[in-house]
């Protein structure tokens, strides 16, 4: 009994944020560990995102509060981008000597923090392990298969990320299907959501628009493919209005926007947007979380990509995928989706309290001797 009393001493974590998603996929994990246990909670935020608009309003609106390190790294190149935060976080982990770094989703600060922790001997969570879209060209598919094979501890949000790592080797010890944190924040915060007036406040009638998010470099870095798409989304719409809060990665410059339908914003915040999905007829995006959030509300979802590594909410939830091939034939949103609200299994909002359960085990169990 001692031996496990000395085991469950107050450990260390470092959550590292830096990108939009990682925000509202850490909230609820930070919260669980500071409400339900006396393990020291410590926040480094990169910098990847920095505005306003894709940082501090979700700081603000999910409760993480000023992180106690902000790196800054700022735009770049994958490379800059990556190297910067590994240059920056090494001295940082120095000082703080952590015992668990906690990393999320898929983004370059993942990867970069994992990386440098890893060889600095310190233990590394991976929170949203599993996911692959089994494309390598996308960066995001490069920085999961590289994080979660240096990772120590493996927390998975959907059967297929348990699949998967299975079938690439991945020992089942260190595995943990938790469900999504996502959904946590959602479900979490919905009063505030329900309060919220940016229907009113932008003239947009229930269920009578589309909602419009971009930013995979696949479709965004060429202007002449941005605008392909940009035509063949107002076709979509038949008519109807089309909001689109515009990812900074793209020049506003070179956007051609036919029709007087479009509505475009800078990104909203996160209870905003919410909002908006809830209440919107359908979403075209090409984002990770927004297929994994509309599918949880039942909202149909258009996905404008090849793959997806989200396979659940194509099966299971709302979400169809629109390929290049749909997209270049005259394929059309269906006029009327019958979709009822989906049950995704263990996207219930209480994925982070599992987590926190589940690492109170492992690390115990981990230092029982035989
Ligand atoms: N989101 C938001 N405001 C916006 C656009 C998106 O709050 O203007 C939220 C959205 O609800 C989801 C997350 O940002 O929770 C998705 O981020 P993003 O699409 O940038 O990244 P991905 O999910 O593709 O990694």
């Amino acid at each position: 009994m001692a031996e496990l009393n000395a085991e469950t001493r107050n450990m260390k974590l470092v959550f590292i944020v830096g990108a939009r998603p990682n925000f509202i996929k850490a909230a609820p994990v930070l919260k669980s560990f500071r409400q339900g246990t006396d393990h020291q909670c410590i926040v480094i935020h990169t910098g990847q995102h920095f505005d306003d608009s894709m940082s501090k309003i979700f700081l603000k609106q999910l409760g993480i509060g000023t992180p106690d390190v902000n790196l800054g790294v700022g735009p770049g190149t994958h490379a800059v981008q990556t190297a910067k935060v590994m240059v920056k976080i090494e001295s940082e982990l120095q000082r703080i000597q952590p015992d668990w770094l906690f990393v999320f989703g898929d983004v370059n600060s993942t990867v970069a923090a994992t990386l440098v922790a890893k060889k600095m001997h310190i233990k590394v969570a991976h929170v949203e392990s599993g996911l692959r879209s089994h494309d390598m060209n996308m960066p995001e598919e490069i920085n999961r298969i590289l994080t979660d094979h240096i990772s120590d501890l493996l927390f998975v949000t959907e059967k297929s990320g348990l699949e998967n790592l299975q079938r690439e080797g991945v020992s089942e010890s260190i595995t943990y299907f938790v469900g999504n944190t996502m959904i946590d924040s959602l479900t979490g915060l919905l009063p505030e959501i329900n309060r919220n007036t940016i229907l009113s406040d932008l003239n947009l009638v229930q269920k009578d628009y589309i909602l419009l998010t971009l930013h995979r470099p696949s479709n965004v870095d060429s202007p002449v493919k941005l605008n392909y798409l940009l035509e063949k989304i107002n076709r979509w719409s038949a008519g109807k209005q089309i909001f689109w809060p515009v990812h900074p990665r793209i020049n506003r410059e070179k956007l051609k926007l036919n029709g007087s339908n479009w509505k475009l914003s800078a990104p909203v915040g996160y209870f905003q947007f919410i909002s908006l999905m809830k209440n919107a007829a359908a979403v075209f995006t090409d984002s990770g979380g927004i297929q994994e959030e509309t599918s949880f509300l039942g909202i149909p979802c258009y996905t404008i990509r090849n793959n997806t590594e989200r396979p659940v909410t194509c099966i299971s939830g709302s979400n169809t995928l629109v390929t290049e091939q749909m997209l270049d034939s005259d394929w059309l949103p269906p006029s009327k989706v019958d979709i009822k609200q989906p049950q995704i299994e263990l996207w219930d909002g209480k994925a982070a309290g599992r987590l926190v359960k589940c690492f109170g085990q492992h690390t115990i169990a981990g230092r029982i001797p035989d």
